[in-house]
């Protein structure tokens, strides 16, 4: 018997293949990230067997609890995208692969000082808050050219594209706007052509818009409820601005 994750699995990447064939795109070209925050570790678990290979995880300690999964599922990849605090950055630059919510210099230089001391580089996507809702992370879209050409310095970050999340309860053509606006700017600092920038990765979309976010250019989406069910904290709890303790 097949289980509800699976199906629910089943589900999102057929549409993601809709999303795909309907904007004349490659399936191959849009990742799916699982979206992990709060999500017991048998789903996880029951989502691995099924063979997906890419999660994102929000908190460093939550990250850590999955410690034992990363374990057994080698050819899983972490990415963290949730806000990160300064003082958080050795946990987590030691689990995963890629970055998604860089959104100041102050954490790209303190990134940047840690790496440099362990020898290593490290992958990271830089956040923009293109609904410019106050209780949501990310650099302001004009500060975004500015910001990626200073991280551009440190010669440890490997910038490799935006990642944004779309306005939240809103029409489609608002969410559309944003994914529209994240495509622009990386068109915009793509033509700068910084050193150490790259920009083939957008990251936007999530359970209720990703199929906007794949129309409007998305390399990665990134589903949680979708798949794994209901989650019983607010969004808030991992997003907004007053959650914010140091920077
Ligand atoms: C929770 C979360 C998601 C997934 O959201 P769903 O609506 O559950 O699909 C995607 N991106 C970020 C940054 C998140 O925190």
């Amino acid at each position: 018997m097949g289980h509800l994750v699976e199906e629910n699995l089943n589900t999102v990447r057929q549409q993601m293949e809709l999303a795909c064939l309907s904007s004349g795109r490659k399936v191959e070209d849009v990742k799916l990230l699982l979206a992990t925050k709060t999500v017991p570790i048998e789903k996880l678990y029951i989502a691995m067997q099924a063979g997906e290979t890419l999660f994102g995880e929000n908190k460093a300690q939550e990250l850590r609890g999955k410690f034992p999964l990363m374990e057994q599922f080698k050819q899983v990849e972490w990415h963290f995208i949730g806000h990160l605090q300064t003082n958080k950055i050795k946990d987590v630059v030691k689990y995963v692969t890629l970055i998604h919510s860089v959104d100041r210099l102050k954490l790209g230089q303190a990134l940047h000082n840690y790496i440099v001391k362990e020898n290593k580089t490290m992958d990271i996507l830089v956040q923009i808050n293109t609904s410019y809702e106050e209780s949501k992370f990310g650099a302001p879209p004009e500060l975004a050219l500015e910001l990626v050409k200073q991280l551009s310095q440190f010669e440890t970050l490997n910038i490799k594209g935006l990642m944004t999340i779309g306005k939240l309860n809103a029409t489609n053509d608002e969410t559309r706007h944003c994914f529209q606006l994240l495509k622009s700017i990386q068109t915009q600092i793509k033509e700068k052509k910084f050193p150490r920038v790259e920009m083939d990765i957008l990251s936007m979309g999530m359970s209720g818009d990703f199929k906007v976010a794949i129309e409007e250019g998305a390399t990665i989406i990134r589903v949680g409820t979708s798949v794994f069910g209901p989650r019983y904290l607010p969004d808030e709890y991992y997003w907004n601005e007053n959650m914010r303790q140091e920077d």
